[in-house]
């Protein structure tokens, strides 16, 4: 029997079953640079880089290890501009008795993979991704008695079922959650360490050529590229943040510095996205830390949160809620994006750095991406399809699977509140708090109305007036009601019309 295995360019690991039990021999590994993956959102110029030469890496890897490879570049003749045109070309020129390939980490394509064996007359194998600490059905399982899906109740059930930082059935130091210590904005000064970086292989040089020929017309910048490419530096970038930013990264997690980045983040989820390194790994990795006495444990429980617990819960609530979901809209928004989304060209400065960095950098820290970006978007009433697809194309972790519940389920609260207990919104002193951008800004954040003041400020108390029959029964968002319900007639007034006059400009795409 030989098989036709097919690897997607999110699956670089030798750690899936459809490699684990392939026959040197006789089976054939296919990989394809394809249009329509490349093409469907105009991914950034960087992202498309970094997946290329990544897979290009993987490729050679693979033949160096005696597998049997089939890589279609983007400009081979034989390449067919689709995943099933591919595998339909293989199949046409070559013996093969089946197709296998790993459950894709999008439902638009595991529904399209699922109606292959019917279009090519082969069986096709659809096998599960072995890389997750829980399946989509142990989630759904966990899911379907549940009145709220809250992640801290989840990632509590994978720290007991995995021995993740406990002490028999006690979760280690007695706390779940160690966030309380993690809020920290970053004092004026500090000596950051910096990323990690590699220099450009031919094989980077040749993507890039393609890229800038190919895609000119994409979002973002490709230079500079630092970002590992292959398995043995994706390692290294986790030993550095091990070494290096862990012990600081719970305290500054929240943090924003202007002309900072990349701050004491970890910078793995390009490479656990894609298969370079594993949740498990990177898990007992800063677990390990712990155990050495070289991090604290606010850091460490902060860190493998993130991945222990966001990570598979978004994952888990994305295959649950899939395919509604996408189209959910809870607040009936349809304002387009401002232009500046794309250059960055706006007079507030939080906007305009989270913005330019994402274009330069192809990435961006959580609470850029969500306090910043997302607090603005949700404010401003943005059409949530717009959202979904910016995100999706500007970061090089993106993929829908993680990115479609953060935006819809986190930013947007566009599923109702199926993730998020309530809205992540926040006035101007939120983000005055964790950065100094707003020294350096065209407006002035202690100013609540008016043309100089901070649209957060204005913009928070009309999105609270605006959504009260939909949020004031929240809880969660009491306290603002009660603030709310208290302030005098003629300042609610003044909010409303600076935003109306804010939300104006911006639908007519003037300067913000
Ligand atoms: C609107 C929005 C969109 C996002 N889109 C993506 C995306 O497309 N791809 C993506 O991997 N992450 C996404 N995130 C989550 C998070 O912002 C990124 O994982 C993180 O910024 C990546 O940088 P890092 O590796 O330095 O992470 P660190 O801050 O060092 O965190 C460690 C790891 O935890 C995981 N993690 C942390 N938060 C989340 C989360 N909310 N959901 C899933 N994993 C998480 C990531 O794997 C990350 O590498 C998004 C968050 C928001 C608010
Ligand atoms: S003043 Fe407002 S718009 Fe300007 S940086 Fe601060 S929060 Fe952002």
């Amino acid at each position: 029997m030989a098989s036709l295995i097919l690897i997607l360019g999110d699956q670089l690991t030798y750690n899936l079953p459809v490699l684990e039990n392939a026959t040197k021999t006789k089976d054939t590994i296919l990989m394809a640079e394809v249009r329509e993956e490349a093409t469907y959102v105009k991914h950034h110029k960087k992202k498309i880089v970094f997946l290329f030469s990544a897979m290009r890496h993987f490729a050679k890897a693979l033949r160096e290890d005696n597998f049997n490879v089939s890589y279609i570049e983007y400009n081979d003749e034989t390449n067919q501009g689709s995943l099933l045109g591919q595998v339909k070309h293989a199949l046409a020129h070559g013996k093969f008795d089946n197709v296998k390939v790993t459950s894709p980490g999008e439902y638009r394509l595991l529904k399209s993979m699922q109606q292959w064996e019917h279009t090519l007359g082969v069986p096709v194998n659809i096998i599960n991704d072995s890389r997750f600490l829980a399946s989509p059905q142990e989630f759904s399982d966990w899911a379907h008695d549940r009145k709220q899906l809250r992640m801290e109740f989840f990632y509590r059930e994978m720290r007991r079922k995995h021995g993740i930082l406990m002490e028999d059935k006690n979760p280690i130091g007695g706390k779940w959650n160690y966030d309380s210590q993690n809020r920290e904005p970053m004092p004026a000064g500090t000596n950051v360490p910096t990323h990690t970086q590699f220099e450009i292989d031919a094989i980077t040089q040749d993507v890039i050529d393609l890229v800038e020929n190919e895609f000119g017309d994409h979002f973002g910048d490709i230079s500079p590229f630092h970002f590992a490419v292959t398995r043995n530096d994706a390692l290294t970038v986790l030993s550095d943040f091990i070494e290096e930013r862990l012990p600081h990264f719970g305290q500054y997690q929240d943090a924003m510095v202007e002309g900072k980045p990349w701050l004491y983040h970890s910078h793995i989820a390009f490479y656990l996205n894609c298969g370079l390194l594993s949740p498990k790994e990177a898990i007992s990795a800063a677990e390990s830390a712990y155990y050495a006495g070289t991090a604290p444990l606010n850091s460490v429980e902060g860190f493998i949160r993130q991945i222990l617990g966001w990570r598979e819960f978004v994952r888990g609530f994305y295959w649950h809620f899939m395919p509604g979901l996408k189209s959910d809209n809870y607040f009936n928004n349809d304002r387009s994006l401002p232009d500046f989304f794309w250059d960055g060209q706006t007079n507030m400065n939080c906007m305009r750095q989270c913005i330019k960095e994402t274009q330069a950098n192809a990435y961006a820290h959580h609470i850029q991406r969500l306090m910043v970006i997302g607090n603005f978007c949700l404010l401003t009433g943005l059409s949530p399809h717009e959202v979904q697809q910016w995100y999706l194309l500007v970061y090089a972790d993106a993929y829908e699977w993680v990115e479609l519940p953060n935006v819809a389920g986190m930013i947007l609260y566009s599923d109702g509140g199926q993730l998020a207990s309530k809205p992540y919104v926040a006035s101007g002193s939120y983000i005055n708090k964790m950065s100094n951008y707003c020294k350096n800004c065209g407006y002035q954040v202690s100013k609540k109305t008016g043309p100089k003041a901070c649209p957060f400020n204005y913009l928070y108390w009309h999105f609270i007036d605006e959504q009260k029959e939909k949020l004031s029964g929240n809880p969660r968002m009491a306290m603002m009601y009660k603030t709310y319900a208290r302030m005098k007639d003629e300042n609610i007034n003044a909010m409303k019309d600076s935003a109306t006059i804010f939300l104006t400009k911006l639908s007519d795409n003037e300067e913000v």
